[in-house]
């Protein structure tokens, strides 16, 4: 007993590293938070722009970790940016604070849940996997088609198709539902995720209403959403937290939709910006305004389509254009992905894809519903960002 008590206790004897989790701060900026650990300002101003303006979009209580030593001394910390790309600011031998963005490795995997309902679906749904962001989605599918509080018999099945990312056997990230069935009172409803990445019915008709609409007119769009991406030429990892529009200088901003300014003002990296919250809880960003419209203030209610400011080129930004960013509370998501798009159906090869699809999907739930339902749940999951400092990568010196 003893000795397997040293043998524990010598590495920390020898080096007295330990790790320290915390979460982001709401709302505190990079460089603020640089200060706050009494490190250099120099790791910010030694990034480049597309890194600098990364560390703005730091998401509300991201899991951040902290290797820190015997001395009280930093070593690393990582700060996950989305659930792909994290932050990584180490300590080199030459004793100088350095930061790089790096890939946050995790393994995928799809799952099938059946669940008999006990009291209402999102209950029972987050009853059995503790996953609220799994419960949610399968709310939001079923939006407008199944009314949640009545009509249901209890034991009726829900079946659910998604893959979920894990990192060391612990669930993170939003989970991606492929399709999801619910029988109510032997009635079956189904909904499937398109290669599109949105939801439909059995016959490829829409679900979801899409009420936003692109900010400018006659958009151009010169880069897109990514969450990450390798950069070949510049051997680095990349993410575009939004949608680029070229335009010239002074061409009017609108509204993507009917909301309230939220944020009016500037920003290192994104320059003159405003936020808008809408009554689903998105929020959406324009950023490298040149100018506000007057009148717009923090506070200030929109309609969908207002010019709320204009094109140019303020904070870390290249040339004039509009950034327009897209968040779920403080996550990024592709502003496309909520455009309005016409719902007329598929035809030809979209229409065969599709049905493909469906088809693999019914039988799935055929398969699922010959199971035993699930009786306990079998992860622990709080929905957020999860990191872990052990499995950081070789720091390239
Ligand atoms: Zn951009």
């Amino acid at each position: 007993m003893g000795r397997f008590f040293l043998l524990f206790l010598l590495p920390m004897l020898l080096f007295g590293t330990s790790v320290k989790p915390f979460k982001w701060q709401d709302g505190e900026s990079f460089l603020t938070f640089l200060e706050r650990k009494k490190l250099p300002q120099s790791i910010y101003y030694n990034l480049d722009k597309e890194d600098q303006k990364l560390t703005e979009d730091i998401p509300y209580s991201a899991n951040c970790q902290m290797l820190v030593d015997e001395k009280h001394i930093i070593r690393q910390i990582l700060i996950p940016v989305n659930d792909e790309l994290q932050l990584q600011i180490y300590l080199t031998p030459k004793n100088r604070y350095e930061m790089q963005v790096t890939p946050i490795v995790s393994q995928e995997y799809t799952e099938n849940l059946y669940v008999p309902i006990q009291s209402l679906p999102y209950d029972d749904i987050l009853k059995a996997t503790g996953s609220k962001n799994l419960a949610s989605e399968f709310v939001k599918m079923f939006k407008g088609k199944v009314d949640f509080r009545k009509g249901f018999k209890i034991g009726d099945p829900i079946v659910l198709i998604y893959t979920q990312k894990y990192r060391l056997g612990k669930p993170f990230s939003m989970p991606e539902v492929h399709g999801a069935m619910i029988e109510i009172n032997g009635k079956r409803v189904t909904v499937y995720r398109h290669s599109d990445g949105r939801f439909y019915d059995e016959k490829g008709g829409q679900y979801e209403k899409f009420l936003f609409k692109i900010p400018i007119n006659n958009p151009r769009i010169t880069s897109g959403f990514t969450k990450s991406r390798y950069h070949p030429v510049l051997h680095r990892y990349r993410a575009h937290l939004g949608v680029d529009f070229g335009a010239r200088p002074g061409t009017p901003i609108l509204a993507t939709g009917d909301g309230r300014v939220c944020f009016a003002g500037s920003s290192r990296g994104y320059g003159n910006t405003i936020k808008i919250r809408h009554s689903n809880g998105l929020t959406s960003l324009y950023a490298h305004q040149k100018s506000f419209r007057s009148g717009i203030h923090n506070g200030t209610s929109v309609k969908q389509g207002e010019v709320i400011g204009y094109v140019g080129s303020s904070g870390l930004s290249s040339g004039p254009h509009l950034h327009f960013g897209m968040y779920a509370g403080s996550r990024a998501i592709d502003p496309l992905g909520v455009m309005k798009k016409k719902t007329e159906g598929f035809s030809g090869k979209e229409r065969k894809t599709f049905l493909a699809l469906r088809d693999k999907m019914d039988s799935i739930f055929k398969k699922v519903l010959r199971t035993k339902p699930i009786k306990k749940p079998y992860f622990d999951f709080d929905g957020t960002y999860y990191v872990d400092i052990s499995t950081f990568k070789p720091k390239p010196f």
